[in-house]
This record gives structure tokens, C-alpha cells and sequence, in this order.
């Protein structure tokens, strides 16, 4: 096992990953922006190396900089979290160059899952259900993207094979429209992320987002730890995810889940990874692969009893997965709610000085946060604050403790999105549960 593990991210995740390292008996290094050096989880630390200013082009995200605070800790790995340099295949590859070992896939596997379009060819080829689409990047010649149209059948999308974090896509509704639609989403791919190449597929209207978590060992071993609903988003960004996904057929997660398992066998995936689909009508389509730890990580732990990063630094150290497939069990039911800094009604970030905090607590309530009465949020990263995670036996209960660690939890001298979460619980749709991905906006009238 490792003796001394370098923290390359901020917040609750950072936090985290040190809970998990002090659990192993693992030192831990907190590396940290200017803006970030008087937090308590930095203090917490065994040791902390500032490693520039707060903008993340000048700390989180520069590489040479996280390296050389392994380099002067004599630290063996780094976690990179999630966000920041988490999904950066150059990064990766530079970290075990440098001697450190990468807590995650290797370099290769996040380059290939970084193209959607290698990503969704791999995942075919390993029998995980995809959108129809074109196979490949659209080709130069307009009579053949006029041929694949209609195919696959309108409404279809136009995705940058490069895009991320919801940008580079277009809907198109008819033939009339498609070849004006590919040449502008090629323009904006290219503008956006250097790279023009698009790729169609069938426009799905009203899907559920589900995924499914992994865990792949270096021994041959993979498993899954089942699925989580995270279908309430405002403009692609998750604000509630649930475990496991109400009113999903327990064959149906079987079959899914051990195809995921599969696919990392074949790819020799390592570590912690999430294979996100859309479900519609009964059937799952794969659209991507997070090489990464999640945010939602904690709903897919209450259920399952598994700490997912602390075997993803059991894994990254070369051990063995600690369980095997049968020893999974789901029990119970989980909730997350995402508590932000920002205006529950315009959604406008709102950093500044939290003057008085109170944490929830009592059965099954879990609150993952690196915050505390008087912590400043700083104005320069993600706005969330803290996950507050509700556990029952059942989706009711989990739903009632939810309720309650809403009503209890206070926050002074900043906004949040708590009123926002009160509402969503309260929702008859959500109580009833699997609402589809356009809910949320549309109960906000968005
Ligand atoms: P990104 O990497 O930008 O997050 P994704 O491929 O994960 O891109 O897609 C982002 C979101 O776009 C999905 O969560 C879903 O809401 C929507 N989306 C993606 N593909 C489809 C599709 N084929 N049909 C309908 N909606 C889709």
C-alpha cells in the first residue's frame, strides 16, 4: 500500500479522498490554490503544498506544478478526483512518467473513452447497448449524410466527437435541415475543441439518464455496483441522483451491469468508472464513459455498503478487488441532493461568507462537505458546497429523512439551493418517481 498520496483537486472531494487515505493509513498531501490555503480540510492534511494562485489555469489545472508537490512530498500517487485534470489522458500519462502512480485508468483508456466516437466503436464491440447512429464520423460527401438521415430515422443529433460538459450538439428534426445543422456543429466542434469531427445519432425525446458504476481491478477482475438515476438536471448539470433507479427491473440491472463489468475485462479498464446511458421505453443506450470517481458516488455506497474510493486506491496500489460480484447486495434506497452556492430561483453563483452552517444528522443522513461556519466561498470554482445523501430502507423513507435534513439544515449569508431541493421533494412526479431528463426544466419553466 501506498505510504503518501497526493490530493490534486479542492472541496468536498479533496475531503473525501483524505477520509478514505486516513481510513487506509495512508499520509496525505493537500495541494491547494491561494484562495483555498485557511480551509480546514487543507489543515486537516498531513501536509499542504500551495501550488499557485486561485484561477485553475494557474493551480488545479497546472501539471507541472501538481508533479513536482508529489516530487517534493515524496508521495507515490496522485487522485485526481473528479473535474480539473481527473479526465486529462496527457496529464495521466505525465504522472507515471514522472515515477507517481495515476489513481485511475491508464492514460490510453481515458484518451479512448475521451472520443465519443472510439468510446461508443469499443463499447459496441463489448456488447454494451448503443444509440443507433452512424457508426463513425460523418463522412465529406453530402449524399451519404443525407443516406445515413434517413437510416437511422429524425429527429437525430449532431455530436462533436471531442464535445464534453453538454456543448457541441444539435438536434434535427428533418432531412430538410440536416446538412446546414452538420456543417454549423462542425464549425462550432472546431472552434470549441480543435476538432471537427461529428457523428450522428437518433435523437432519443424523452430518456431517463441512468448509469451504472464499475469498479475493474488490475487482476483481471471487474464488477458492478448497480445503477443510479440521475434524470433532475437543469442544463446538463445533475441536481438530484438516486440509488437504485425506481421501478427499474432487477433483471434489466443484472443484464446491464454485467455487460458494463464485461466491457471493463476487455478494455482492461482500472479503477472506478461510470458507463452513462439514456433509458427510454425499456431500453438502455449507451452515451459515454466517466473515467472517473462521481459526485454521486455516495448513493451507489449507502446501497451497496462499498467505499468506492478506497478501493479505487486499493486498486491503483495493486490489489485485489476486496468482494466479488456475488458478494453485491442493494439494500435500501439512497438520495443525493447537490446543495449550491447560487440563487435558487436564477441559478446566479452566490460566493461569499458563510456566517452560520448547520449540518443535518440522525439516521441515514450523510453530509459530504469540506464546509464549516465561517468558510468563504471563494468565486472561482463549482459552486457546490456540500451533497447531502438521505438513506432508508425503502425510497419513502430515504425521501422523509431527506425532507426533514432539508428543513434542519441552515446556511446563513449566502444563498443556496436548498429551497430548490424542498421543492423537488415535495414534487408528485419525483415521489412517484422516474421522471424523464426535460422535468426538472420544465417544472422550473425553463
Ligand atoms: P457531454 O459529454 O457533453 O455531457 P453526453 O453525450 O453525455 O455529452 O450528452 C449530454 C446530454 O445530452 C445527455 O445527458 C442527454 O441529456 C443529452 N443527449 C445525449 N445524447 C442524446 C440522444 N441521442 N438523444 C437525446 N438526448 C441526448
Amino acid at each position: 500500500m501506498f505510504d503518501k498520496i497526493v490530493i490534486a483537486n479542492r472541496g468536498e472531494i479533496a475531503l473525501r479522498i483524505q477520509r478514505a487515505c486516513r481510513t487506509l493509513g495512508i499520509k496525505t498531501v493537500a495541494v491547494h490554490s491561494e484562495a483555498d490555503r485557511d480551509t480546514k480540510y487543507v489543515k486537516l492534511a498531513d501536509e499542504s503544498v500551495c501550488i499557485g494562485p486561485a484561477r485553475p489555469m494557474d493551480s488545479y489545472l497546472n501539471i507541472p506544478a501538481v508533479i513536482s508537490a508529489a516530487d517534493v512530498t515524496d508521495a507515490q500517487a496522485i487522485h485526481p478526483g473528479y473535474g480539473f485534470l481527473s479526465e486529462n489522458a496527457d496529464f495521466a500519462e505525465r504522472v507515471e512518467q514522472s515515477g507517481f502512480v495515476f489513481i485511475g485508468p491508464r492514460a490510453e483508456t481515458i484518451r479512448l473513452m475521451g472520443d465519443k466516437i472510439s468510446a461508443i466503436k469499443v463499447m459496441k464491440k463489448a456488447g454494451v447497448p448503443c444509440v443507433p447512429g452512424s457508426d463513425g464520423p460523418l463522412p465529406k460527401e453530402e449524399n451519404d449524410i443525407l443516406r445515413i438521415g434517413k437510416e437511422v430515422g429524425y429527429p437525430v443529433l449532431i455530436k462533436a466527437a471531442a464535445g464534453g460538459g453538454g456543448r457541441g450538439m444539435r438536434v434535427v428534426h428533418t432531412e430538410a435541415a440536416l446538412l446546414t445543422a452538420v456543417s454549423l456543429t462542425r464549425g462550432e466542434a472546431k472552434a470549441a475543441f480543435g476538432n471537427d469531427t461529428v457523428y450522428l445519432e437518433k435523437f432519443l425525446p424523452n430518456p431517463r439518464h441512468i448509469e451504472f458504476q464499475v469498479l475493474a481491478d488490475t487482476h483481471g477482475n471487474a464488477i458492478h455496483l448497480g445503477e443510479r438515476d440521475c434524470s433532475m438536471q437543469r442544463r446538463h448539470q445533475k441536481v438530484v441522483e438516486e440509488c437504485p433507479a425506481p421501478g427499474l427491473p432487477e433483471k434489466l440491472r443484472h443484464k446491464i451491469g454485467e455487460r458494463c463489468a464485461e466491457a471493463c475485462e476487455k478494455i482492461e479498464y482500472r479503477g472506478a468508472g461510470t458507463f452513462e446511458f439514456l433509458y427510454q421505453d425499456g431500453e438502455f443506450y449507451f452515451i459515454e464513459m466517466n473515467t472517473r470517481v462521481q459526485v454521486e458516488h455516495p448513493v451507489t455506497e449507502m446501497v451497496t455498503g462499498v467505499d468506492i474510493v478506497r478501493e479505487s486506491i486499493r486498486i491503483a496500489a495493486g490489489e485485489k478487488l476486496s468482494f466479488r460480484q456475488k458478494d453485491i447486495e442493494w439494500r435500501g434506497h439512497a438520495i443525493e441532493c447537490r446543495i449550491n452556492a447560487e440563487d435558487p430561483r436564477t441559478f446566479a453563483p452566490s460566493p461569499g461568507r458563510i456566517t452560520s452552517w448547520h449540518a443535518p444528522g440522525g439516521p441515514g443522513i450523510r453530509v459530504d462537505s469540506h464546509v464549516y461556519a465561517n468558510y468563504y466561498v471563494p468565486p472561482y470554482y463549482d459552486s457546490m458546497i456540500a451533497k447531502l445523501i438521505a438513506y432508508g430502507e425503502n425510497r419513502q423513507v430515504a425521501m422523509a429523512r431527506m425532507r426533514v435534513a432539508l428543513s434542519e439544515m441552515l446556511v446563513d449569508g449566502i444563498k443556496t439551493n436548498i429551497p430548490l431541493h424542498r421543492d423537488i421533494m415535495e414534487d408528485a412526479a419525483f415521489e412517484k418517481g422516474g421522471v424523464n431528463i426535460h422535468y426538472l426544466e420544465k417544472k422550473l419553466g425553463l
